[in-house]
């Protein structure tokens, strides 16, 4: 009797000890984390890339393991951050407002609450390239013309329907609108498949390198006549396309769009150290991660607090208060 009760005692205090290890071990287990960024020829995917391996160097101070995921860009990324399926995304600054207001994909789901911001990063603009055999000079020669408008999922694709429509040209009935992934369509436009597609994204892109390098000739669309878009839509700027990176285009001079900025999301569901880490060592690195790309040239902490629409991250605001950059 004697003994059993001691085999008891002895396996009471190893249920006692297990349960006072429990919160310790889990602490020390690496979290992992996935960024979702865009087609592989985009800037999303670098950009991604080079935030994912700053976390990653610290994964001994920080018990994280952030990986990247090539996806369909904007619209796919912010429905798989709410899903859970990521838990960082790179979204266009207009579609972060749309999700958060509940509009255009949106609309029928509702505002997207547990969307938060943690920074903005690089601009893009909406870029239109059109085979100079098609004929297409201005956006109005896009009539009849096969165009891919973008995936669903992709940010670009709301972005080229307004500028269509904003040109009066109705995307369904004046154009063949092709939806196909923005890596396919440079491709696509070298094979004679499409006369023109649409990308919004950061300068310079492999996308856009590879399009204009190519034996067809190629040139920018100017996207011009937009006060009445920038009017209605807060989120559009006027912006140029430097021609400097792409001497294969037929163009010789910078080429007037509008564009957005590109911005860093996550979920209210993100625990607040796993995004304090991340902003912290974005922010703390960024004279090393301006060097990566030179769409990143024209950041600074200050700018990139700027073009953002849903609420900051608790994990993001902690950082951004122990700096000084809030108050
Ligand atoms: N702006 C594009 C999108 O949201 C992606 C651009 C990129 O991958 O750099 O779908």
């Amino acid at each position: 009797m004697k003994r059993l009760g001691l085999v008891a005692a002895i396996v009471a205090l190893g249920f006692f000890l297990a349960g006072l290890m429990t919160p310790v071990q889990t602490q020390a287990k690496t979290i992992f984390v996935t960024i979702g960024t865009g087609g592989v020829t985009g800037v999303y995917y670098p950009t991604g890339g080079a935030i994912a391996k700053m976390v990653n160097k610290k994964r001994k101070v920080y018990g994280i393991r952030a990986t990247v995921e090539s996806t369909g860009g904007s619209v796919y990324n912010v429905n798989a951050v709410m899903s859970g399926d990521l838990e960082f995304g790179i979204v266009q600054s207009d579609r972060q407002y749309q999700a958060w207001y509940g509009l255009a994909e949106w609309k029928e789901k509702g505002p997207q609450k547990d969307l938060r911001a943690i920074c903005s990063i690089h601009p893009e603009s909406i870029t239109l390239v059109a085979a100079v055999d098609a004929g297409i000079k201005t956006l109005q020669d896009l009539r009849g013309k096969r165009v891919n408008i973008g995936n669903p999922g992709s940010g670009q694709r709301q972005n080229s329907i307004d500028v269509l429509t904003n040109a009066g040209i109705d995307w369904k009935k004046d154009i063949i609108a092709e939806g196909v992934k923005a890596p396919e369509a440079p491709g696509l436009l070298q094979d004679g498949r499409i006369d023109a597609f649409f990308y919004t994204v950061g300068h310079p892109s492999g996308a856009i390198k590879e399009a204009t390098a190519g034996r067809r000739k190629v040139r920018f669309i100017p996207i011009t006549g937009v006060d009445k878009l920038l009017k209605k839509y807060p989120y559009y700027a006027k912006a140029v396309i430097p021609i400097k990176f792409y001497p294969g285009a037929k163009n010789k001079e910078d080429v007037p769009t509008i564009g957005v900025k590109a911005t860093f999301v996550t979920s209210i569901k993100v625990p607040e150290r796993v995004v304090y880490a991340i902003t912290k060592e974005l922010f703390d690195n960024l004279e090393q991660f301006k060097k990566l790309h030179p769409a990143y040239g024209v950041l600074t902490r200050k700018n990139m607090l700027e073009g953002l629409t849903a609420p900051f991250h608790p994990g993001a605001l902690k950082y951004f208060k122990e700096v000084g950059l809030i108050k």
